[in-house]
């Protein structure tokens, strides 16, 4: 069978950059209801896409692979647009949703790989073409194994680098003797200082009214859903709900993880939920051969989140 008739897409082997290039373009031949675009350009210049399924007035925004090393959430990702789709196409149901219902209900927003170059480092390692070469081998501690590498393509912790206790984190950072660009944790000049952390907060900012976040992470099978101590109205429930179809453990950021991230970010810019999921369970990089029980525990969710938060109705 020729390799676009396929319903469902082969993610058996560590998902980079090519083939989320190869699949997205698999998906633009397909689906033609879907949108495609880009969020600009990574630091070492990779296109970021963004996906767009269903034209509701609600906005939600899913995002994955803020870190290198966890490029399993961007399978994550691929699997449910693919689902979606397909469904969409058949007029089919999924868990009770009638994927029509959430076409015309809401717009899913979705940026399958956010770290692009991260991930490419995780996966494929340093190549000698690479135009930082000396310092990111400096960074890795002069090791040319990146499988765990977490940060941008200049060591600079996506998670970290967003408007959210910036400064007690650069305090906890410098007597934690994190370098100034790492594997991982290190949080950047300045807030937004990365491409990819400032066309995705300007895209969220400027051009969209999003009534809720799903960032996805590895690993823990944890949803964290606070800023600090606070909750935006609703989300508790809302977070009870996830963890009761999905078995994972609620939890509140602690220590270095309680500054820079996403989810605090979003909650405490529009006061509207925003959840970080730590998907599966294990050390990173998660073998691909999980992507399917990861994909089967969130899937309810993915499908059910944006018709719950569009009922919000802010
Ligand atoms: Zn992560």
């Amino acid at each position: 069978m020729k390799k676009g008739n396929k319903k469902i897409i082969e993610l058996d082997s560590p998902i980079d950059y090519q083939k989320l290039t190869c699949v997205i373009n698999d998906f633009f031949e397909k689906y033609n209801f879907i949108s495609i675009g880009y969020l600009g350009k990574s630091i070492l210049g990779r296109d970021i896409p963004i996906i767009k399924l269903g034209d509701g007035k609600s906005k939600v925004i899913y995002i994955s692979a803020h870190h290198g090393s966890e490029w399993i959430t961007t399978g994550v990702m691929l699997r449910f647009i693919n689902e979606y789709c397909e469904l969409y196409k058949s007029c089919g149901n999924v868990e009770g949703i009638r994927i029509e219902t959430l076409y015309k209900n809401v717009e899913i927003n979705i940026v399958p790989m956010l770290n692009p170059d991260g991930v490419d480092l995780a996966i494929n390692g340093l190549s000698n073409d690479n135009v930082l070469y000396e310092r990111l081998i400096s960074m890795n501690g002069g090791q040319s194994d990146f499988s765990h590498w977490n940060a941008n393509g200049r060591g600079v912790d996506l998670n970290h680098n967003y408007n959210f206790g910036f400064s007690e984190y650069k305090k906890i950072e410098s007597e934690q003797g994190i370098q100034n660009g790492a594997p991982t944790r290190f949080s950047g000049e300045y807030p937004e200082s990365e491409p990819e952390t400032g066309y995705l907060c300007n895209y969220i900012r400027f051009q969209n009214d999003f009534c809720g976040a799903i960032s996805l992470h590895s690993q823990g099978e944890e949803i964290y859903y606070k800023c600090g101590e606070y909750i935006p109205e609703k989300s508790e429930s809302i977070v009870k709900y996830f963890a009761g179809l999905c078995g994972y453990t609620l939890k509140t950021a602690q220590g270095m993880a309680a500054y820079g991230g996403f989810t605090e970010w979003f909650i405490r810019e529009f006061d509207r939920p925003s959840f970080t999921f730590e998907c599966g369970k294990g050390i990173n990089p998660l073998p691909i051969k999980d992507l399917s029980m990861i994909y089967l525990k969130l899937r309810k969710i993915l499908f059910e989140a944006p018709l719950i938060l569009s009922r919000l109705r802010y």
